[in-house]
């Protein structure tokens, strides 16, 4: 019995490569779009864009895309801090004021530089996720 195979004829493979899911993340991480690597995905610093500028991959689809951005980011940002205060406590003999101190100001620099890298990084898992479930926008146009 033959079974009807999806259209061969798509520009999207069925699934990201190890070298295309490289490839995607090392854009959003330059904060360029994971299909085309021309578009920028920021309007500023921190404002997403609703899509590419130059072939219309939809950035934000939904209301809430981005909320595991934000556990992303949380995440990321809490397992520094602890790494921060074990270092600290460990390997140096500061008191508590010097620790806030240092520790704060790094901790704040640190989620300023790394939250448009996390949104990027959503927007990267976000396409592989619709290549690898065949999503009709994640085609060429
Ligand atoms: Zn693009």
């Amino acid at each position: 019995m033959a079974s009807s195979s999806p259209s061969t004829d798509r520009a999207v493979p069925e699934r990201p490569s190890n070298r295309e899911w490289k490839r995607f993340i090392a854009r959003t991480w330059r904060g360029r779009c994971p299909r085309c690597g021309d578009g920028t995905l920021f309007v500023s610093r921190f404002r997403l864009r609703a899509d590419c500028e130059h072939r219309g991959l939809v950035f934000r689809r939904e209301q809430g895309a981005m909320t595991g951005q934000m556990y992303l980011s949380a995440v990321v940002t809490e397992i520094l801090a602890a790494a921060l205060v074990l270092v600290i406590f460990f390997g140096t003999d500061w008191g508590p004021g010097l620790s806030i101190a240092v520790s704060v100001p790094v901790i704040i620099l640190f989620s300023y530089w790394f939250l448009p890298r996390g949104m990027g990084l959503w927007v990267a898992v976000g396409y592989m996720t619709d290549i690898a479930n065949r999503e009709p926008w994640v085609d060429g146009q």
